[in-house]
C-alpha cells in the first residue's frame, strides 16, 4: 500500500511515488508518496497560517509532547522493526533508539513550560523598566538523515513544536517509512491542524524548494558537510541549525583502563555500522600501551556478530546502501596502496562491510582526514599527551573527543585545549545522551540540539522597554 504524505492535517496519495528497500534482503520494503512543488507551496501556505492564526499554548504543547512519548514506548517493537528493515540497524540498537525518541519527546514536553523572558536591570536609565519574552520564530523546516531515523527527527520535531512553531519534515528518502509512522502518532496525540507537516522527496527536489521558499524562518538541519554549507549559502540571512559530520577521535592515555577502553571502543567503532555522526574513527593509543591495548581491541572485535540486523545477536548489520560500501571499500583500499595496514575486516559481503581496523595511517588518506561514516576505524600510536591533543584538532571537523585516563583534572584542562562541542571523560567520543546540549564547531555544524537548548534557537527574544513617566 502506497503511504500518504501529511500536509495540513489531511494524508495525501501521490501518483509519483518512492520506493524504499530493505537494506539487507534488498527486497521491496514499503512505496511513499513523493511531494511536487505545489505540495511543498501548500504545505508552508498552511504551517504560516497555523503561526499566525492557530493557537498551540505551552499546555497544551506539553500534553501532546508527552502523549507522543507515551505512544511511542506502546509502539516500540513495531517502530523498532521498521528502522531494521528500512535503515539496516540491529533490532536492539533500533529498539534503543525509539526508546531514546520517548525520552527526547518527554524532555521536550517539560521544556514548554519554561520557556521564560527576563527583567533587564535599569541602571543608566530612569524611569524606564525593560523585560524579554520569547516568542515562536515562525515555519520551522526539518532536513533530517537516515541513520537516527526516528530520534534525530524528534530532535527536531519536539524542540520545534515545544517552542510552539509549526514545522515541515523532509525525512531522508531512504528511511522515509518511520517518519510517516512518527507523524499518524503526532497525530493521534492531538498536533492542532497545520502545525506538522511531512514531505518525503529528494534534497535536491523537494529539499530545494523548502530552502528557496522565504516565508520559513528557521531550518534545522542534520547531515553531511556538504549539504550544510549549500543550506547555509542559500538562505540567506534566516537562520539555520546545522548539525554535521566529524571524523572523531579517542585517546587512550598511559593511565587508562585498558580493558575497558578496549571493549568500549571495539563497539562504538562499528556501532550502526560506523553510520554515527561521532563514531570512533581515530584512535590515539600511548606507545607504551600499544601491545596490550591492540591484543584486547582485537580480540574484542573477533566476537561482534555480522548478518541480518533483525537477528538479536547481530551487532553489525548493513550499510545504507551498496554505492556507500563501495564507496568506503575504495578509501580502505587506496589507504592500504599509500602504506596503510589492515589489521582485521577489509572485506565486503553484499551491502555488509566488516568491522576494520587500520594502523600506519598518516594525514593525507581520506581514511584519517574525512569522515568515513562506515565500520571503518584507525589505530594511530602517540608519546605524549600533548602530541595526541594536537591530533586530534588536526581535523577541519571538531564535534566531540573523548580520552581514557586516571588523571580526572584533565577533564579540567581538556575542553580548553580540545577544539570540539563535547568532551568525554572514560568513554568514548561516541556518547550522547538527549538532554545534553550537543553540536560541534569547525565544518562539524553550528548551534547546539538537546531540547533545552535547541529551542532556544527557536525562537524569538522580543525586548519591551516601558516608559513609567510616559
Ligand atoms: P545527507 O546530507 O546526504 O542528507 C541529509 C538530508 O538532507 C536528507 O534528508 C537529504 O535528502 C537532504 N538533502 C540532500 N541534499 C539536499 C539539498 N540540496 N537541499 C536540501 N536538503 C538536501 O546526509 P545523510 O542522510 O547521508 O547522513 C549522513 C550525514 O549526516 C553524515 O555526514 C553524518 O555525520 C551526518 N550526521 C550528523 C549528526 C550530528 O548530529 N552532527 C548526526 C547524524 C548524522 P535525501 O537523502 O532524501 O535526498
Amino acid at each position: 500500500m502506497i503511504k500518504p504524505l501529511f500536509i495540513d492535517g489531511e494524508w495525501i496519495k501521490t501518483n509519483n511515488t518512492h520506493q524504499v528497500f530493505n537494506k539487507y534482503s534488498g527486497e521491496l520494503y514499503s512505496e511513499i508518496s513523493v511531494a511536487d512543488e505545489k505540495l511543498v507551496n501548500q504545505a508552508v501556505e498552511a504551517a504560516v497560517y497555523a503561526h499566525k492564526h492557530v493557537s498551540f499554548d505551552p499546555d497544551s504543547r506539553g500534553q501532546v509532547l508527552r502523549k507522543v512519548s507515551s505512544l511511542l514506548q506502546e509502539n516500540c517493537e513495531e517502530l523498532a522493526e521498521i528502522i531494521a528493515n528500512e535503515g539496516g540497524k540491529p533490532i536492539k540498537d533500533a529498539r534503543n533508539e525509539v526508546m531514546r525518541s520517548a525520552s527526547t519527546f518527554e524532555i521536550a514536553a517539560e521544556e514548554a513550560r519554561r520557556l521564560v523572558g527576563e527583567i533587564i536591570p535599569n541602571f543608566n536609565v530612569q524611569g524606564r523598566f525593560l523585560y524579554t519574552v520569547k516568542k515562536p520564530i515562525g515555519v520551522v523546516a526539518a532536513i533530517t538523515p537516515f541513520n537516527f531515523p526516528l530520534n534525530l527527527v524528534s530532535h527536531k520535531l519536539a524542540p520545534a513544536l515545544a517552542a510552539g512553531n509549526p514545522v515541515i519534515l523532509k525525512p531522508a528518502s531512504d528511511t522515509a517509512t518511520i517518519a510517516i509512522k512518527l507523524c499518524e502518532l503526532l497525530e493521534i496525540a492531538g498536533v492542532p491542524k497545520g502545525y506538522l507537516h511531512c514531505l518525503v522527496g529528494s534534497g535536491s527536489t523537494v529539499g530545494e524548494q523548502l530552502l528557496q521558499n522565504e516565508r520559513i524562518a528557521h531550518y534545522t538541519f542534520t547531515g553531511s558537510p556538504g549539504v550544510g554549507k549549500h543550506i547555509q549559502k542559500t538562505i540567506g540571512l534566516r537562520k539555520a541549525t546545522l548539525e554535521l559530520g566529524s571524523n572523531s577521535a579517542t585517546i587512550v592515555h598511559e593511565d587508562a583502563d585498558i580493558e575497558k577502553a578496549a571493549a568500549k571502543l571495539a563497539s562504538m567503532s562499528f556501532a550502526n555500522a560506523g553510520q554515527i555522526c561521532i563514531s570512533v574513527q581515530r584512535i590515539f593509543v600511548h606507545n607504551s600501551i600499544k601491545e596490550g591495548f591492540m591484543n584486547q581491541f582485537l580480540a574484542y572485535i573477533s566476537n561482534i556478530k555480522v548478518g541480518d540486523p533483525l537477528d538479536p545477536e547481530t551487532n553489525v548489520g548493513p550499510m545504507i546502501s551498496s554505492k556507500e560500501v563501495e564507496r568506503i571499500e575504495g578509501w580502505v583500499n587506496e589507504a592500504v596502496d599509500e602504506g596503510a595496514v589492515i589489521m582485521t575486516g577489509g572485506k565486503r559481503e553484499g551491502n555488509i562491510y566488516y568491522p576494520t581496523v587500520l594502523t600506519n595511517v598518516s594525514k593525507g588518506m581520506k581514511v584519517f582526514d574525512e569522515e568515513v561514516f562506515a565500520p571503518v576505524v584507525s589505530v594511530i600510536f602517540y608519546d605524549t599527551l600533548e602530541e595526541a591533543i594536537d591530533l586530534v584538532n588536526d581535523s577541519k571537523y571538531g564535534l566531540q573527543a573523548g580520552i581514557y585516563t586516571s588523571d580526572l583534572s584533565l577533564s579540567y584542562k581538556l575542553p580548553y585545549m580540545l577544539e570540539v562541542g563535547g568532551v568525554v571523560v572514560n568513554d568514548t567520543c561516541c556518547f550522547r545522551t538527549d538532554q545534553m546540549p550537543y553540536g560541534g564547531v569547525k565544518e562539524s555544524g553550528n548551534g547546539k540540539e538537546g531540547p533545552s537548548y535547541a529551542i532556544q534557537e527557536l525562537v524569538e527574544t522580543v525586548t519591551v522597554v516601558v516608559n513609567l513617566e510616559g
